[in-house]
């Protein structure tokens, strides 16, 4: 049976600053759960109080029948935290690496080669390596087999992919997968918006706050504007001309373009544009209806727009 957490009223300060300012929530039993937002967030604090690493200023959380005010020792025994950083000894081999938390739990990677197998198998190749000098993404692979060598029913990875190069983002991805199928639920943080939609539900946190939590199916079909994806051949003023336009309500860089949102039938707000921008002085000027992606839902609830 896979195990359900329940955050309850979360509040969390050091001194001046409010990390987590009445954060509730639910993780389905099985489920992989992201908490997505820029650096402040509060995605590691939430995590250190699940993992009763430290105590929140009030409310309290659940993971499983356990309480992280109470039983922290049982939440220890059922989950598996990879920290941001430096939860590898870099002077230790892979191997030694591996063994050195198997001894810690009174275990063996024979004993659980079932579950961290798919894991190991990738770095394995490697293993009389010092993890120091592993690139980021095997250093990630050897985290989560540590942290899964005690055979955790919880999961909780705090920004696993930051820093590390896209294919290994995408491997790494694949093997939470493959962990949620043996029964793990798994809480996973990161800065990257387009990781959303590799998660069941996410939590879209911003200074403090939970902005929004839903399927990444759900948050793209909730999305409330039409977006414009515009181009030509002097960004940088575009985008300031484009958010004095009648009709555009947020106007983004994003990517190789700028997304403008609006409430404005498509074809109408096209002509709007063009009209404004008529003897302005732009070449190839281009300008598509564009679907939403999670980036743009989320950039739409963010405070302070972020660049995607
Ligand atoms: P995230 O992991 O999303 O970047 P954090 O939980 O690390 O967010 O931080 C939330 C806020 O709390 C930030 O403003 C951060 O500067 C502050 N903060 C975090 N840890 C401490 C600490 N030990 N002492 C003081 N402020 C902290
Ligand atoms: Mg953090």
């Amino acid at each position: 049976m896979s195990i359900a957490i329940q955050i309850e009223n979360i509040r969390k300060s050091y001194r001046d600053v409010e990390a987590l300012k009445d954060v509730s929530l639910e993780v389905k039993p099985n489920e992989l759960f992201g908490f997505i937002g820029p650096d402040g967030a509060g995605k590691t604090t939430l995590f250190r109080i699940l993992t009763s690493l430290i105590l929140p200023d009030s409310g309290n959380a659940r993971v499983g029948d356990f309480d992280v005010l109470k039983d922290y020792k049982e939440i220890r025994q059922i989950t598996g935290y990879m920290p941001g950083r430096f939860s590898l000894y870099f002077d230790l081999t892979v191997e030694e690496n591996i063994r050195f938390y198997a001894k810690l739990f009174h275990t063996s990677l024979e004993e659980n080669y079932d579950l961290i197998g798919d894991v190991y198998k990738q770095i394995e190749p490697f293993k009389h390596r010092r993890a120091g000098a592993l690139s980021g993404g095997m250093k990630q692979k050897l985290a989560l087999s540590c942290a899964l060598i005690h055979r955790p029913q919880l999961l909780i990875l705090d920004e696993p992919t930051t820093g590390v190069d896209a294919v290994s983002r995408k491997e790494f991805w694949d093997l939470l997968k493959k962990m949620q199928q043996k029964g793990i639920t798994i809480l996973v943080s990161t800065p990257y918006m387009d990781e959303a939609a590799l998660c069941d539900r996410v939590a879209l946190m911003q200074s403090g706050n939970i902005l929004t939590i839903d399927s990444p199916e759900n948050i793209v079909d909730h999305f409330q504007w039409k977006i414009l994806s515009v181009k030509s051949n002097q960004m940088y003023p575009l985008l300031k001309d484009l958010t004095q336009i009648e009709g555009a309500e947020q106007v983004y860089r994003f990517g190789e373009s700028i997304h403008l949102f609006t409430q404005n039938g498509t074809s109408r707000m096209k002509e709007n544009i063009l009209t404004s921008l008529s003897g302005k002085g732009y070449q190839n000027l281009d300008i598509e209806i564009q679907k939403p992606v999670i980036e743009d839902c989320f950039l739409a609830l963010m405070d302070k727009p972020e660049e995607a």
